[in-house]
């Protein structure tokens, strides 16, 4: 069989531990006896991030923008122990923070839905996409302490040095606390463009919601700004593809979300996103089931999966056991990367490659065979945990299939 030829390269960033692993084992078992791999390499595991002074966290940033798609592994980011285990010149800063910086994307996850893992919510038939807007809010905040009988006020001096004050609260009769949070028009303008795009690359409906009707300035910001951008530069779009923009308070929208069958995009602000996502990736069953893409404003994809470098399994491989480790996610990365450049470069022949990895991906976990914990979860009666290399052989068994 000829290989699958690319045109313009992949950017890989290539990570830490028991997903470094498992990245290699996907482009050996799954990738290159198909696709004839062009990719521009870069490690951005920790050694080598320590080595570069995070410089290779930056190229490699500034490679995806160039190129335009991304394939992300995922990566430690380093905390005070990290810091006497790598031995290491500085606490670099969380890669994906730094990447997200670069391009200005926001990250949409996605769970991949099995037959045998039901959602907590058995209504959630198709996938609820979930994007955060990634600046500012309590994330960049100012907060004190007060103590009784101190007033606090905001103040904001304009560029000519003119003051206008607002009074937050009086402590007359006791001790309090305040906070300042603030966020940028561009920011937020941003964030709307990349779920806008998204919704329309999806042809799913975008949902987004705050509290316009308290926060009568701040949230409303954002309401407007959606809104805004929506007819003037989506409307006609949207519309041409038989898709919504729906707009509600964030109260409201829980309880739609909880009532639906799935298949739309939850746009949501810092801080719901935060505690949405992590509600959403739980109720549709695992971690190593959510995928996770980076999309800029002006069209840069970067994906990944959701979840970490998964590191007791990875202590384990160290010792020599055998780990079961679900190596899904990372394989739909790789094959969300592939079709997006397969679209950019028009190359039918690798977009219908990453439909079938994916294909016989979930192929293999509706047959049965899946990681220990997934088997844990699984409804399925034949279940059969096996270790990670038997897991991607058992697939590649039937995307052989599939390719003939
Ligand atoms: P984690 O790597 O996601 O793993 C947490 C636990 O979830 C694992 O110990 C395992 O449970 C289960 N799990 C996660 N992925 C799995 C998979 N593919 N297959 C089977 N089980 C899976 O999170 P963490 O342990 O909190 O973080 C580890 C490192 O990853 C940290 O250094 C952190 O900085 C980094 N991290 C990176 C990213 C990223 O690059 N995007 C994201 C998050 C965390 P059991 O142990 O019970 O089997
Ligand atoms: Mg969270």
């Amino acid at each position: 069989m000829d290989k699958i030829k690319m045109t313009t390269p992949l950017v890989e960033m290539d990570g830490d531990e028991m997903t470094r692993i498992i990245w290699k084992m996907i482009k050996d078992i799954l990738i290159t006896p198909y696709v004839d791999l062009k990719t521009e390499y870069y490690d951005l595991g920790l050694v080598h991030r320590n080595e570069t002074n995070d410089q290779v966290t930056v190229d490699s940033a500034e490679a995806a923008k160039k190129y335009g798609v991304a394939v992300k592994c995922a990566t430690i980011t380093p905390n005070a122990q990290r810091m006497t285990e790598y031995n290491l010149k500085e606490m670099w800063k969380s890669p994906n923070g730094t990447i997200r910086a670069i391009l200005d994307g926001t990250v949409f996850r996605k769970p991949i839905l099995v037959k045998g893992i039901v959602p907590y919510i058995p209504t959630w038939t198709k996938p609820i996409t979930i994007a955060r807007h990634a600046y500012g809010d309590i994330y960049k905040n100012t907060e004190m302490r007060v103590p009784k009988g101190s007033k606090a006020e905001l103040v904001v001096t304009d560029e000519n040095g003119r003051e206008t004050r607002a009074l937050i609260h009086d402590f007359k009769t006791g001790d309090g606390i305040i906070q300042g949070v603030h966020n940028i028009d561009d920011s937020i303008a941003s964030f709307a463009r990349s779920c806008f795009n998204y919704a329309l690359d999806a042809k799913e409906d975008l949902w987004f919601a705050s509290k316009d009707t308290i926060s009568k300035t701040y949230d409303h910001r954002f309401k407007d700004i959606f809104a805004e951008i929506y007819e003037n530069e989506y409307k006609e779009k949207f519309e041409a593809v038989g898709i919504e923009y729906f707009y509600t308070l964030i109260d409201d929208v829980i309880a739609r979300v909880v009532r639906s069958e799935g298949g739309f995009i939850w746009a949501c602000k810092n801080y719901d996103g935060d505690v949405m996502s992590d509600m959403l990736a739980t109720a549709f069953g695992s971690l190593g089931l959510m995928t996770s893409v980076l999309v800029s404003p002006d069209g840069i994809y970067e994906y990944e999966a959701a979840h970490g470098t998964v590191t007791r399994h990875y202590y384990n491989y160290l010792k020599g056991e055998k780990t079961s480790t679900n190596p899904i996610a990372t394989i739909f990365a790789w094959s969300g990367a592939l079709r997006k450049r397969a679209e950019m470069d028009n190359i039918p022949a690798l977009a219908d490659y990453a439909d079938k990895l994916e294909k016989a991906s979930v192929k293999t976990m509706e047959d049965g065979i899946m990681d220990k914990n997934l088997a844990l979860i699984s409804k399925l009666e034949n279940k059969q945990p096996v270790d990670t290399e038997t897991f991607l052989k058992e697939i590649n068994n039937r995307l052989a299939e599939m390719m003939k």
